[in-house]
């Protein structure tokens, strides 16, 4: 089942761990080419909305580190909050539920990557149906405004969230591929959401001629995201726990479910890649954005537990929320389209975002220490 966590990835073509594309800072990666093939002017405006969230953060470094010049980042959260930020870039904070705002956003750009939504892992989406289904106000807006102001290219970022739950009640489970939306039965709350706005995104090319471009996000993991807080996805919140367990030397870890269910995990340079690739490409449809290397979430513990470098001992807890039994990502489409699939593994992706985790982590605890000390004396 676990195809690759201890092989090269299959599309790099190379032997070995990848690291060419790792590194927790993204101003340090390698390969300033531009990612896609064809004419795109590097001195038009590109705007990322959520751009200070976990993906959007990536994605603006991306852009600017192959050479864009006008790169808008747009973001609820005041600038302070943003997971990355960068002086090169136009930063706003703005409220993007509101029309007026995405008219202010998409002023004179030529491309607009939406990934702003009010989200997070399954312990939020399950809890959190309306604020999930509101985010439709952010991606009507944006389009309403790309339709007026006659952008060049939209792009929207969807989920593997939008397949029918049915397919999914094993963790044996067949990859989705792209039609098994329909018949529709989504993740309540926020994967309906998700599959209304990709219809949204279809109307608006096919009846005002926006060119949009919709990717499924199938899970993405990797550093300067959120890890703790309530809104972290198993990745992360399994890693936090990995670290506390090695920093009280308590060992133990309560994992959500039986651990026996299945996902496929993308590293986020991937996902930023891909992203463009799609953006870039002739294709209209929603395409799968994932990684197929399926894993339990019993295996993903094994990764971190070699990742942070501690034995687990493993509880679980069925109370809580664990999503559907088994879901892999389909990648035929995107290989006959694209010649081209996520390539980094498992393992080398989560040894980077663990490296990140405890590094913030530890910062905090000595941040903490050092607050406690100076109000003790
Ligand atoms: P994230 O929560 O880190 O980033 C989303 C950003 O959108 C946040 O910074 C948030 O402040 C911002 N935002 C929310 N409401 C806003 C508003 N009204 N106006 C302006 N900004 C607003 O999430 P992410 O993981 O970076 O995900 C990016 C996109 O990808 C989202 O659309 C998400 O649904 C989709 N997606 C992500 C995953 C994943 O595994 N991370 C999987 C499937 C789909």
């Amino acid at each position: 089942m676990d195809k690759r966590a201890n092989e090269a990835p299959s599309s790099n073509g190379t032997a070995g761990p990848r690291t060419d594309l790792i590194s927790a800072d993204p101003s340090e990666r390698v390969a300033a080419d531009p990612i896609y093939e064809g004419n795109v002017d590097t001195d038009k405006t590109v705007v990322v909305c959520g751009a200070g969230g976990f993906i959007g953060g990536h994605l603006v470094a991306d852009l600017l580190r192959q050479g864009f010049s006008a790169v808008r980042a747009v973001d609820i959260k005041p600038p302070n909050q943003w997971f990355q930020k960068f002086p090169q870039a136009d930063n706003r904070s703005l409220d993007l539920r509101e029309k007026e705002n995405c008219y202010q956003a998409l002023e004179g750009a030529d491309q607009v990557y939406n990934l702003a939504a009010d989200m997070g892992g399954m312990g939020f989406i399950e809890n959190n149906k309306a604020l999930c289904m509101l985010s439709v106000r952010i991606n009507t807006h944006l389009l309403m405004a790309a339709r007026d102001m006659d952008i060049g290219r939209y792009f929207y970022s969807s989920s593997a969230c939008v397949y029918n739950q049915e397919l999914q009640s094993s963790a044996d489970v067949e990859p989705l591929s792209e039609e098994d939306a329909y018949p529709a039965l989504a993740e309540d709350g926020y994967g309906w959401e998700k599959l209304f706005s990709e219809r949204m995104c279809r109307h608006f090319r096919e009846d005002f001629g926006v060119t949009t471009r919709v990717a499924r996000y199938h899970n993405v993991y990797g550093p300067f995201g959120t890890y703790d807080g309530g809104r972290e996805k198993a990745p992360a919140a399994l890693t936090r726990k990995a670290i506390e367990a090695k920093l009280s030397g308590s060992g133990d870890i309560v994992i959500w479910g039986d651990g026996t269910q299945t996902r496929s995990f993308m590293y986020v340079d991937d996902c930023v890649d891909g992203t463009q690739r799609i953006m870039h490409s002739d294709i209209t449809e929603p395409i799968n954005l994932g990684s197929d290397e399926l894993v339990t979430i019993n295996q993903l513990v094994d990764v971190i537990e070699k990742a942070v470098e501690v034995d687990l001992e493993r509880e679980y807890d069925l109370t809580k929320p664990q999503g559907v039994d088994g879901r892999n990502s389909d990648n035929t489409k995107i290989l006959n389209e694209l010649g081209w699939e996520p390539p980094t593994a498992l393992r080398d992706g989560m040894e980077v975002s663990a490296e990140w985790i405890e590094e913030q982590m530890r910062r905090h605890a000595e941040q903490e220490t050092t607050s406690r000390f100076a109000v003790a004396h």
